[in-house]
């Protein structure tokens, strides 16, 4: 078996907070510990910046993330790579999809398929997300500024055996339908980013919170579409709460890694005190494929 090759993939739309120490520690803590039967390599993380939310993501935001990464102790195996560089590998991938009469421009907003498509629940996570019925799926509108554009999601039952939850499956055309590749205001959505970076990166395990469990049939299916033939393996850990029923937020003061490192916690603490809430010995309930 080849080695893991598994990402770290913040978001610079905050600072980084126990929740990621919780997702790194998986993702080096698990990446690290199985090594390749073949060759005894170790698996290697990659780190990217997921800032495809141009509005929301802040340079100031990555440089803090980036040193708090590094006061922690966690180390990529090369340097990071930033979503907003990547414009050309997205513009192919779409290309890709376009050319297999995949792509729809949709003019859409947002208010206007809650407003009208209502919105079902999604059958893992439990919240409620949002559906598009496809009301342009057969419209034929020009792409063009100001719309968005989808992927055809024909109905799929997408099977995968999550390492921590077991087999599961999604059927993503009832979860969310036609998915959104770009918004109606040029920016490629985190399924899309994600998933072609997946691939282009030949990440080969996913390692994430369950907040992202509902999207993963979604992912492997546009990976298909996109020509991924192997597709990754995933393993979703238990989100920590701040109190119960209170999840973390970015903005939390308490949960904040710069924030604890001004009032003098060392990187040892700071990662105690992630995985005492996080319960890792349960996280690390993960056992390799012989
Ligand atoms: N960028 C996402 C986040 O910060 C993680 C995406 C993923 O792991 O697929 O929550």
């Amino acid at each position: 078996m080849a080695p893991i090759i598994s990402r770290f993939a913040p978001a610079p739309t905050g600072y980084l907070h126990l929740g990621h120490v919780v997702n790194a520690l998986c993702v080096w803590g698990i990446t690290r510990a199985r090594p390749s039967a073949s060759s005894g390599q170790a698996g290697r993380v990659l780190l990217r910046i997921e800032d495809h939310d141009r509005l929301r993501s802040r340079p100031e935001y990555e440089a803090a993330l980036l040193e708090d990464l590094a006061w922690l102790g966690f180390v990529p195996d090369g340097p990071a790579v930033r979503q907003s560089d990547r414009e050309d590998i997205y513009v192919q991938a779409l290309d890709a999809l376009r050319r297999r009469g995949l792509v729809y421009a949709c003019a859409c907003s947002r208010a206007e398929i809650l407003a009208g498509a209502g919105v079902r629940g999604a059958e893992v996570r439990g919240a409620d997300e949002l559906w598009y019925r496809g009301t342009c799926r057969d419209r034929g509108l020009a792409e063009a500024p100001g719309f968005g554009l989808r992927v055809r999601l024909d109905r799929s039952v997408e099977r995968f055996t999550d390492l921590r939850h077991g087999p599961l499956e999604q059927t993503p055309s009832d979860q969310c339908g036609d998915l959104l590749v770009r918004d109606r205001d040029g920016h490629w959505t985190y399924q899309f980013a994600a998933t072609v970076d997946d691939y282009v990166q030949g990440v080969t395990l996913v390692i994430r919170g369950d907040d992202l469990l509902s999207s993963t049939g979604r992912q492997l299916q546009l990976a298909r579409l996109l020509g991924r033939t192997q597709p990754p393996e995933f393993y979703h850990h238990a989100l920590i709460m701040k109190s119960a029923g209170q999840k973390l937020s970015k903005s939390d003061r308490d949960t904040g890694v710069r924030g604890l490192r001004a009032q003098g916690w060392t990187a040892a603490q700071v990662i105690a005190r992630a995985a005492s809430l996080a319960n890792l010995p349960s996280l690390f309930a993960y056992h390799p494929k012989p």
